[in-house]
């Protein structure tokens, strides 16, 4: 069993997050504790794991979804909350890699994948208060000269209007801080409140006839006609199994073990601001341009929620406050004296192509992983692909399980230390402005 699920948690219960705090103690739903069956076997109540119930559901099958802790446990309870447009690559490098229809192809996926969460969050999770808007800060001129040129290029050739550019005193006007050099706003993106969004998927697919059981951590999946999904006090027989674990993954299926590596990311949130103008005037989000960046925004009590930070490897720092409060005061030194109230962690799944991996690892088993900072809007959406493919139509899953993926070089042991070094050089790039 990977170290990653419990490595820095308590069993069943959510870390101390702002996100945690603000959203209702729900009752924990009873463990698995008999022999079931059913037509689809859910591993994991994250985004992923929550749409394909919630889709399936819909569609009439009979589904169960097991996670080991919470629903919203994982990296959907914590993350940024940023419903971020296109994939983590830009649009011209995939032209270049997968030619211009698959490239195209893959950018109206993004766009549905934002309305899909938009529409999902109206229906079902409005107190997750969906707001339009997100900024990237550029540090540099050339950082920002790139950023306008990926805009007008969106604009020309994928018809894509909703970015404003903006010069270093525009951006200044809204991002108060004077390590900016300009950037731009996308207004087709958003943020919400990620716990509140992962509760109302669970009750929607509650509603539609999914069966939820949390505290259920799955020990092994024998592949067969069914396939036995076991826990310890229960074992379920499912048609269908979708592993919807992402940087959680406990090397259940070894294929998506080798290509997505759990990553750690760190959040911090302050105590309201007497000011929050001064901080940011709009109501967005904010990601910066640096390598490993710093991305935030404010609640709606005016906490500024800032994140920051990333370690690689089982274990969280020892003190998150101190290591989320040194970027969070080099790009607003204004809150040097400022209280943080919250801290803590998540961990998400990359790949080396930073492309999510779709892929069939059994008879009838399937798995969408690795969004690399880009789950909020896309695993929802890989939720419903994943739904639509059992369902009967394969045509999006197709495309995007062809999608290239090497694993990760030095494999699951090596693979975390050569990772350490690559992004410590790249941080370091950052840092020296080379
Ligand atoms: C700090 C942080 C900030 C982020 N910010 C953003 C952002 O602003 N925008 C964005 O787009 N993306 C962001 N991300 C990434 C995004 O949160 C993820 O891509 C997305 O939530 C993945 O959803 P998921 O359902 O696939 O996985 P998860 O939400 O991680 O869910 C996996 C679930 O599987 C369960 N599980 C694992 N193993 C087992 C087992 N053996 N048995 C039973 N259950 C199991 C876990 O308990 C967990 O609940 C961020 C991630 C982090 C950590």
């Amino acid at each position: 069993m990977s170290k990653f699920l419990y490595a820095n948690d308590t069993s069943a219960t959510y870390p101390p997050s702002w996100y945690a705090e603000t959203s209702p103690n729900l009752k924990l739903r009873p463990s698995l504790e008999s022999d079931l069956s059913c037509d689809v076997c859910v591993i994991g109540a994250g985004f992923t794991g929550l749409s394909s119930a919630l889709h399936l559901a819909q569609k009439g099958f009979n589904v169960i979804v097991l996670d080991a802790h919470r629903v919203g446990f994982g990296a959907s309870g914590r993350n940024g909350g940023q419903v971020g447009s296109g994939w983590n690559q830009g649009q011209q490098k995939l032209e270049k890699k997968l030619g211009q229809d698959a490239a195209h192809r893959l950018w109206e996926m993004t766009q549905d994948a934002k309305s899909l969460t938009r529409d999902l969050v109206n229906q079902f999770a409005p107190d997750a208060g969906y707001n339009a808007g997100v900024a990237e800060a550029c540090f540099s001129d050339k950082e920002r000269k790139n950023s306008h040129a990926i805009a007008s290029y969106l604009d020309k050739n994928y018809n894509y209007n909703e970015i404003e550019c903006l010069d270093k005193s525009s951006l200044q006007e809204v991002v108060k801080s004077k390590a900016y050099s300009g950037g731009a706003i996308d207004w087709g993106a958003g943020h919400l409140h990620p716990l509140l969004y992962a509760m109302g998927l669970a009750k929607a697919a509650e509603a539609a006839g999914a069966v939820l059981y949390e505290a259920s951590l799955v020990q092994e999946v024998k592949n067969g006609s069914p396939n036995l999904v076991r826990t310890v006090r229960g074992d379920v027989k499912a048609d269908y199994v979708i592993h919807a674990t992402n940087g959680y993954h406990t090397n259940l299926n070894r294929n998506q073990a080798a290509h997505v590596m759990p990553i750690n990311n760190f959040i911090v949130a302050t105590e309201p601001l007497e000011y929050p103008g001064e901080i940011l005037t709009k109501n967005i989000a904010v990601a910066d341009s640096q390598f490993v960046l710093n991305y935030y925004r404010l609640s709606d009590d005016n906490r500024l929620i800032f994140g920051g930070g990333e370690s690689y490897g089982t274990k969280f720092p020892k003190d998150i406050f101190e290591k989320v409060r040194r970027p969070l005061t080099e790009i607003f030194p204004q809150l040097a004296d400022v209280k943080l109230t919250h801290a803590w962690g998540g961990t998400l799944g990359i790949t080396t192509t930073r492309l999510p991996i779709f892929a069939r690892v059994g008879t009838h088993q399937l798995t969408a992983a690795g969004y690399s900072g880009h789950g909020v809007a896309l695993a929802g959406f890989a939720g419903r692909v994943l739904a639509e493919t059992i369902a009967g139509n394969a045509s999006q899953f197709d495309l995007l399980s062809d999608l290239p993926h090497p694993a990760f070089p030095g494999g699951q042991t090596f693979r975390s230390p050569l990772m350490t070094l690559a992004m410590t050089w790249f941080s370091l790039r950052d840092r020296l402005g080379i």
